[in-house]
């Protein structure tokens, strides 16, 4: 890699690439946890979230452009043990009435990954003046927020009493 001060600036752009790797991660994982849930209020939010995926990742290459940076990502470890995670509880519960409860508490770990990712973007793209990248993360955030409520209603409501 060429030489970068190590800056705030060098930092945005290191985290972008990881959200970056994340997402596309992510948009893998979630046709799988769809065709996997029991639910089909789960089942649908998985499948609702993933078409929101798709737009988060155009958002995200959106703030890549406006870097002037071309959009790249780079290995998140977090993401891919959140996800590895995901995958042992989709085997070791497969066919249980526990699943759903299991594939939905594996689902808002990743949305609070992401949240975390999101609101740290946020701050440093104020503090570095990137003003026109501000509003798409912020976009993404209140997208990532509201799957987590929306996993956590769908807890209380259902799934949880039925694992139980
Ligand atoms: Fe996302
Ligand atoms: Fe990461
Ligand atoms: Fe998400």
């Amino acid at each position: 890699m060429p030489s970068q001060p190590k800056d705030l600036n060098h930092l945005f752009h290191e985290t972008l690439k990881d959200i970056y790797f994340a997402e596309k991660q992510i948009l893998r994982a979630l046709p799988k946890l769809a065709r996997k849930a029991n639910s089909r209020q789960l089942s649908q939010a998985f499948e609702q979230h993933r078409t929101e995926t798709e737009g988060q990742i155009e958002r995200l290459e959106k703030v890549f452009e406006i870097l002037g940076k071309t959009p790249r990502g780079k290995t998140c470890d977090a993401i891919i043990g959140i996800i590895d995670e995901g995958k042992e509880v989709m085997e070791d519960f497969a066919d249980s009435e526990a699943l759903d409860a299991g594939l939905l508490a594996s689902a808002q770990a990743v949305e609070h990954y992401e949240i975390s990712r999101y609101g740290t973007l946020i701050s440093w793209a104020e503090q570095l003046g990137l003003a026109d990248a501000v509003p798409l993360l912020q976009e993404t955030l209140a997208e990532e927020k509201r799957t987590d409520v929306l996993l956590t209603k769908l807890a209380d409501v259902s799934v949880n009493a039925k694992a139980a």
